[in-house]
């Protein structure tokens, strides 16, 4: 499943290749399960649009787009506040001809967005096709379907972003929360896009179990914790640079460069540092990983 800097660097691939690009019309398959907003809503956001950016929010890929002379509204999506929607929706407005419609692409488990020759075979989970001006297609396949297709306004993904969350945000995200830290992290309304790799590799730097009560944790503990959240993820993302070009081509085989986990998938081999055997408990329904020794 992609976690924020496999999605950041495809977001920046996406973005390098395709932007200014325009969409000269869009296919929308057959199953219901992709499409957030309504088939409907979704071409007439796309169809005939302008790409002006590509980047990511917590873990989902959106799309600028410009749509010239088109004077209509888009659905509010989840976790948006209409209000300042509508303001920010006014002050980005260039003119009053121009909407700004944004697609949003949630890759989920086994989503993925490929850019192709128009000649390329279609792949059979292929669920939607956009015809570039550049004459080529950018299509998204997803062979399990968790992946999401939505269009919105000013999309917000609720919680703070942990590359730039600064710690008076941080901190106030784990007063008073009694749940295990590592719950935390992974609570998408407190800090957006951090998943369990991340979450367990950032909790062993800080030295920080991943059953510890959030609120427990002090204000010193929180600032390395934070710390440490920044560096596992810029490391991953500079890790996933050089491959983009691998995991947006026709293929679409994964091709990430994985940071090598610390503890994250290494039950019962030697910690790095301590040599104690890694240990794996459940929080949640969820694997994770830690140093007995090395993490209190
Ligand atoms: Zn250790």
């Amino acid at each position: 499943m992609p976690e924020l800097p496999e999605v950041e660097t495809i977001a920046r691939g996406l973005a390098k290749r395709i932007s200014r690009d325009v969409i000269e019309s869009v296919w929308l398959g057959q199953q219901p399960e992709p499409l957030k907003s309504p088939a409907s809503e979704i071409a007439a956001a796309l169809d005939h649009s302008r790409i002006l950016a590509v980047h990511r929010v917590g873990k989902h890929i959106v799309f600028d787009l410009e749509k010239p002379h088109v004077g209509r509204t888009l659905r509010s999506v989840k976790g948006q506040q209409p209000k300042k929607s509508r303001e920010r929706t006014k002050l980005d407005r260039p003119n009053n001809d121009a909407t700004h419609p944004q697609f949003i692409v949630h890759l989920g488990m086994t989503g993925g967005l490929q850019i192709c020759e128009p000649q390329a075979e279609i792949s059979k989970h292929t669920h939607a096709i956009l015809k570039l001006a550049s004459g080529r297609e950018l299509r998204f396949v997803d062979p399990r379907r968790f992946g999401r297709l939505s269009v919105a306004v000013a999309f917000d993904a609720g919680g703070i972003e942990p590359l730039e969350a600064d710690l008076d945000a941080f901190i106030p995200l784990f007063r008073s929360r009694k749940t295990p830290i590592k719950s935390a992290l992974l609570n998408q309304k407190l800090l957006r896009g951090v998943g369990n790799i991340y979450a367990d590799e950032s909790l062993f730097r800080a030295a920080i179990r991943p059953r510890r009560r959030a609120s427990t944790i002090t204000r010193s503990q929180l600032a390395i914790l934070l710390t440490s959240i920044k560096e596992v993820l810029r490391e991953a993302i500079a890790a996933g640079g050089s491959s983009v070009s691998d995991y947006v081509d026709a293929d679409g085989e994964e091709g990430f460069f994985q940071l090598q986990h610390r503890v994250y998938g290494r039950e019962g081999e030697p910690c790095l540092v301590c040599k104690t055997p890694v240990k794996r408990i459940v929080i949640a329904g969820r694997s994770s990983h830690y140093c007995p020794r090395c993490q209190k």
